[in-house]
């Protein structure tokens, strides 16, 4: 019972396949030109997006509702404050633990 051998096309696995869509191709370099093409877009683009994205998560970031990495959030006012000032703008204090 082997049914489950990869069925051949033969004469197709000689001819190499087209990185970019899969399809055979007869081309010397084994890309379609057109995909070449395409692909180089599509890098491009891809890149562009990442870089895209980036920017914007950082900027999300930035712009969310939680404090960022050197922000704390006055539990009184809700202001967001610079990790190292003492006292919020309202009076609240913030205690440090190990200098009570
Ligand atoms: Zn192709
Ligand atoms: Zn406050």
């Amino acid at each position: 019972m082997s049914e489950n051998k990869p069925t051949p096309e033969l004469g197709d696995r000689d001819r190499k396949r087209c990185p970019v869509c899969g399809e055979p191709s007869y081309s010397t370099a084994g890309v379609h030109p057109q995909c070449s093409v395409k692909q180089a877009d599509a890098e491009r683009s891809q890149n562009l997006k990442e870089s895209r994205l980036a920017g914007e998560a950082n900027q999300a970031e930035s712009k969310s509702t939680g404090p960022s990495r050197w922000q704390k959030v006055c539990p009184n006012c809700r202001a967001f404050l610079h990790v190292r000032k003492k006292h919020c703008e309202c009076g609240h204090p913030f205690a440090t633990k190990s200098q009570a």
